[in-house]
């Protein structure tokens, strides 16, 4: 796996994919940092060396060239957050990309206008990816956010760089961290699966029943296994045509020696709200006319045990519907827990969704190994599938 640590790019010029798909309130200013931040240590290293930085990046989802996409808007928050002059170019392809592109001495950054403007970048057009080869002498993907979209700039591109192509540091460490988790992870390992629906997690958890020794099933998805093995479970969210799947889930981790780790008990509410009444029940015994909205206490210390034993931790997926104050205790103490178990010396892996902004919300960002950049790319790692921003660096 190469990375830019194999190459010295003095005098080079690296055409970096970046993902600066990032929130701007109606100011057009940045909300969210966190992708210009994290991109940073991939382009001071390329500065560092004596290279010049060339980002290409897509804002959200333009039809055709609109202002309000412009990265234009973000070019002095890129500049504050690297320190460093930043020169935006209204084009990422053609004559004017390719005069700036050409002028930039070592140690200067250019950032190029989004390339959602042209249409051949999502369509994935060679033709286009030809031209975006045209400014750089070294390909960088850094995008772990769009590394799952076979693009222009994320994946079709790398063909013209033969072997001047490699990860970006933050691509490399989700990589690296994914692959700790399903492939060389210290045992016993741990995959812990929240949030609303089992259909949306049914091929990761088929996936990782490979990799952990411990699963554990909490949020709304555990009401359909809870169903399934006969639970009464009141209003609580479930998939009844995913009850016999959850069986079979069961069972095949049954024959793979995973033990699975269900909710004992679980705060029931009386409504979908905020402040609905609330009481503690059996998991398996949920009164008619309530549903199971957070982690129950006894849930709670049975999974603080597990996490306890567990080297390698994998996260994805909240206990509860944290987005409430009232039900998102489960969540925080889980939180808690993978901390706790981090500083042990466990490895801990955040990624996905819900799971994130939970723990950006509880302030757990620092207390966890790794929290991953990228959602649909992350979920697509954890299903067992190669993404193809990723395959195009190795090939
Ligand atoms: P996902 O995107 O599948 O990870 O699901 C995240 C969502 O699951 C969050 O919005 C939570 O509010 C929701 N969730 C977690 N637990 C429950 C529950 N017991 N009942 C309903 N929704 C839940």
């Amino acid at each position: 796996m190469k990375t830019i640590n194999d190459f010295n790019f003095e005098n080079k010029k690296a055409l970096i994919r970046v993902d600066f798909n990032v929130p701007l309130n109606d100011k057009f200013e940045v909300t969210d940092t966190t992708r210009i931040v994290s991109a940073k240590p991939t382009i001071i290293k390329i500065l560092e060396d004596g290279g010049s930085c060339i980002l290409m990046s897509h804002l959200g989802r333009p039809k055709g060239v609109q202002d309000e996409f412009s990265l234009g808007h973000i070019v002095e928050t890129v500049k504050d957050i690297l320190g460093v002059e930043v020169t935006f170019v209204n084009a990422c392809v053609g004559e004017t990309a390719e005069a700036a592109a050409a002028k930039l001495e070592p140690g200067q950054i250019l950032l190029l206008e989004n390339l959602r403007f042209h249409a051949e970048e999502t369509a994935g057009d060679k033709a286009f990816a030809e031209q975006l080869s045209k400014l750089g002498d070294i390909y960088v993907n850094d995008a772990f956010g769009t590394a799952h979209r076979a693009h222009a700039s994320t994946t079709i591109v790398a063909q013209f760089f033969e072997n001047n192509k490699c990860f970006g540091s933050l691509l490399a460490q989700e990589i690296e961290s994914i692959q700790k988790v399903l492939e060389t992870g210290e045992k016993p390992v741990l995959g812990i699966l929240g949030g609303a629906k089992v259909s949306s997690k049914i091929t990761i958890i088929e996936n990782i029943l490979d990799a952990v020794d411990h699963l554990i099933i909490g949020g709304g998805m555990a009401f359909t296994f809870v169903k399934a093995q006969g639970g009464k479970i009141g209003n609580s969210i479930c998939e009844d045509d995913k009850m016999d799947l959850a069986l079979s889930i069961l069972k095949q981790a049954e024959e793979k020696n995973v033990k699975v780790h269900i909710p004992i008990d679980t705060i029931a509410a009386d409504a979908f709200s905020n402040d609905a009444n609330k009481q503690t029940v059996d998991i398996n015994n949920i009164p008619d006319g309530w549903e199971g909205v957070d982690a129950g206490p006894k849930s709670i210390a049975k999974f603080h045990d597990v996490v306890m034993e567990c080297k390698t931790i994998l996260w994805n997926g909240p206990l509860g519907v944290f987005e409430m104050e009232s039900f998102a205790n489960g969540t925080i103490e889980l939180g808690n827990s993978i901390a706790e178990a981090t500083k042990n010396g466990a490895f801990s892996l955040v990624g996905g969704g819900d799971s994130v902004a939970a723990v950006k919300q509880f302030g757990f960002q620092d207390k966890v190994s790794y929290v991953s950049t990228g959602g649909g790319a992350m979920l697509e790692s954890l299903e067992g599938k190669t993404l193809p921003g990723i395959a195009a660096i190795l090939e």
